[in-house]
């Protein structure tokens, strides 16, 4: 990984658009800081397309759609996108209702295996606004060991649902997408761009586990600070990381690229 100061000139002016992640990337510990925030808006006045790619519910992400300088939001790792529509917000699914609800009682037997083999699981606070995944908090509200998070994920796979990680949750899904697809589907039906053109006009930052596959797809690539955590776990690392951590690292991020844009 190199430092932010290596980012060229003509790299920095082929971005359209910035793909982010949420947790412990804009948001520091569960807060939007004023620096974070503040950033977010600088890249706004920028042009640039503002996309958040978080595994956060889609009820997180319809009212982020509503209320940020964004165009959009890709919730739940990549499955459901939601984007602000008139007075409202719409959002959009790669699966139809029925085969929706079949997917949600799969999930529904996952959560009963779990709960035989790991009693001490907890699911997310944020479930009840989720509609793709089933989310366990494995570092969020418990501290939750890495071989007991081991077994959570042992056992949804042994039911034939992905897995992913962040730093705060593990999820379960029977839905395609990971943060990669989820976001590249999102940017060409919503701007009508081609793949290749979303992966190389684009940047990405994220932060952990859950953004390796973006980290492997995009080529303008950017980790926080505290990326280098994970970075043992990741197939292929961010190219640049900021000198600080989380939402001070995202502000300091977008400060590069708008400088070097100039
Ligand atoms: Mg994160």
């Amino acid at each position: 990984m190199k430092p932010l100061s290596e980012l060229a000139q003509e790299e920095a002016r082929r971005i359209d658009g910035v793909l982010f992640d949420l947790d412990d990337t804009l948001l520091s510990h569960g807060l939007l800081t004023r620096a974070a925030f503040g950033a977010l808006w600088d890249l706004h006045d920028a042009k640039l397309r503002l996309v958040a790619v978080t595994g956060r519910p889609s009820g997180w992400g319809e009212v982020i759609a509503r209320q940020w300088p964004i165009d959009g939001v890709v919730t739940e790792n990549g499955a459901v996108h939601v984007v602000r529509e008139g007075a409202g917000v719409r959002l959009l699914q790669s699966c139809n209702e029925r085969e929706r609800r079949t997917r949600r009682i799969r999930l529904a037997q996952i959560i009963e295996e779990v709960a035989k083999v790991v009693p001490e699981a907890r699911l997310a606070d944020d479930v009840g606004a989720r509609v793709s995944d089933v989310t366990w908090d494995i570092g969020e509200r418990v501290k939750m060991p890495t071989d007991r998070a081991d077994l959570i994920d042992g056992a949804a796979r042994r039911f034939g649902a992905r897995t992913t990680r962040s730093s705060v949750h593990l999820h379960a899904s029977f839905d395609e997408d990971d943060k990669a697809s989820g976001a590249v589907r999102f940017v060409c039906e919503r701007f009508g761009v081609s793949a290749g053109a979303v992966l190389a006009r684009y940047a990405f930052v994220g932060d952990s586990g859950n953004d390796s596959a973006c980290f492997s797809a995009f080529r303008a690539t950017f980790g926080v600070a505290n990326v280098r955590k994970y970075v043992a776990r990741i197939a292929v690392p961010p190219r640049f990381v900021a000198a600080k951590e989380m939402g001070e690292g995202f502000a300091e991020i977008a400060r590069t690229l708008l400088a070097a844009r100039k």
